[in-house]
């Protein structure tokens, strides 16, 4: 991991998004220092190259990296393309409608190959294929499969659930030609490990690897570093209940590969409906203790602070509402049950409570939220958690329920999302818009929290002014920062 941007200097002048783009998506290439304001678009056509757009440079922000501009949407027929400016030519790139088609199957095949357990596509599998011994009672249970969270032993619920909301997701959307079951077979083999890891009262166990089990070698000779390079070993499991994220989550993707499987294996698409309901029960119960989540046991190099974006799931806090949201807007979909699109409703109507007030183009950071009406935390900060919820949830809702009494407010609350991205994103060139948003007394990046081994700690590479919000009754404004990169 760096903290150093790719520098222009060994790529080629002109960027241009190398997957390509769609027809209808806007296009811009970026350079770095033109030699003259205009630029070309040329065509491929037979074996050569034909002028078909000509375009002036803008200023395209000084965020990230200071460069300029070229705007060529208005070009939307399939073909392929290349850039000159000067005496500098972009590499080719193409226009076409399936541009993504070869990153969902590239990003598609990190699953397979990710897998643990009984497996013959994962690429340590088989593997961990006996473990199941419950720490605090010693029972025995198979608890083998689901994924290498990273290259590395560590399977985290919290963290496999982020994937697969997006594997089940796309297996719901795109149906790929090259698609013989695959998707299917990956959608069930995250499954599985989840109904194994759910007890009957519907809470998923926890699990940690200690070791962590590095790649072997990745460390050697690095300070500090010696004790990492350790043999792996069976993950501990506890019969406690996990994350509140990785519970919520079990609700919505085990709803969403319901829908996934209702015509193809309805069997199967049962179990995951109940495997959604339990949790989701589980979840909503009065008897549910909102303690703190404390991890049993984290790995080294640093997770420890991982607590910290856990403990934000309490009554009423941004973080659980959202969750809440997402898993009840998934069992909607579902099973069409209008007590689940009510439940999400309430969940919006007090997300958009913990919102800032405030002119958004004149200070973006009033488009933020707390992460709870009486915190002096931006909900923000847990990008994680708050970017694969909230902002995603409110929209869902505005598609559900757009005449529920509500909904007005669900809209103004979007519209302020939007319009703080759509603002950042023209200040860097990249039209990026921030991972994150935080405070100097909860910056992320240096509490030691959730990832004091990067390389980022204590650095203001990449961090930006915001504005300023005012946390209730506080007397002082608090001046908001906001960073494009997670970890780096
Ligand atoms: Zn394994």
């Amino acid at each position: 991991m760096s903290n150093t941007r790719p520098s222009f200097d060994y790529m080629s002048p002109i960027l241009v998004n190398h997957v390509g783009y769609t027809p209808g998506a806007s296009k811009i290439c970026i350079i770095a220092a033109p030699r003259e304001d205009e630029f070309s678009v040329y065509r491929l056509q037979d074996t050569s190259f034909f002028l078909v757009f000509k375009g002036k440079l803008t200023k395209g922000g000084d965020e990230a990296q200071s460069a300029w501009v070229g705007d060529f949407s208005s070009l939307r027929d399939d073909g392929i393309y290349r850039i000159e400016c000067g005496d500098s030519n972009s590499r080719c790139f193409v226009i076409c409608q399936n541009v993504y088609g070869n990153p969902f199957r590239t990003v598609f095949n990190y699953f397979p190959m990710q897998r643990c357990g009984d497996s013959h596509t994962g690429w340590n599998a088989p593997c961990h294929v006996k473990e199941g011994v419950i720490l605090d009672s010693g029972e025995y249970r198979d608890l083998s499969g689901g994924y290498h969270q990273s290259c590395d032993t560590r399977k985290w619920t919290w963290g496999l659930g982020l994937g697969m909301i997006g594997l089940f997701q796309a297996g719901l959307s795109e149906k790929p030609h090259w698609d013989t079951g695959l998707i299917a077979d990956e959608i069930r083999w995250g499954c599985d490990y989840f109904h194994r890891m759910q007890r009957d009262d519907g809470g998923i166990m926890d699990t940690s690897s200690l070791p962590e089990g590095w790649s072997e070698g990745l460390y050697a000779g690095r300070k500090g570093f010696a004790d990492y390079d350790l043999p792996w070993k069976a993950r501990e499991f506890y019969k406690s209940d996990t994350m509140p994220p990785a519970q919520w989550n079990n609700a919505r993707f085990q709803a969403m590969a319901h829908r996934y499987f209702k015509d193809k294996n309805p069997e199967y698409a049962g179990k995951c409906l109940d495997s959604s309901i339990k949790s989701w029960c589980h979840m909503t119960s009065p008897e549910r203790s909102y303690k703190p989540f404390v991890a049993e046991q984290m790995p080294p190099l640093g997770h420890g602070g991982m607590n910290v974006p856990f403990a934000a799931f309490y009554k009423g806090s941004a973080l659980e509402l959202s969750h809440r949201l997402c898993a009840g807007i998934s069992l909607y979909r579902a099973t069409c049950d209008v007590k689940y699109l009510d439940d999400a409703s309430a969940c919006a109507t007090g997300l958009v409570g913990l919102q800032f007030e405030g002119d958004v183009a004149g200070n973006p950071a009033t488009a933020c939220f707390k992460e709870g009406k009486d915190s002096l935390i931006l909900a923000n900060s847990y990008f994680y958690y708050w970017n694969t919820s909230g902002p995603v949830g409110l929209c869902d809702m505005l598609e559900l329920a757009p005449t529920h009494p509500d909904a007005p407010k669900w809209m103004e609350s979007v519209r302020r999302i939007a319009e703080q991205y759509a603002m950042v994103s023209e200040r860097n060139p990249f039209r990026r818009v921030p991972a994150v948003w935080y405070h100097e007394d909860h910056n992320p990046f240096s509490i030691p929290a959730f990832f004091s081994f990067s390389t980022s700690v204590g650095t203001s590479d990449d961090e930006y002014p915001a504005g300023k919000v005012t946390f209730g009754d506080e007397a002082k404004d608090r001046n908001i920062r906001y960073k494009y990169y997670n970890f780096c």
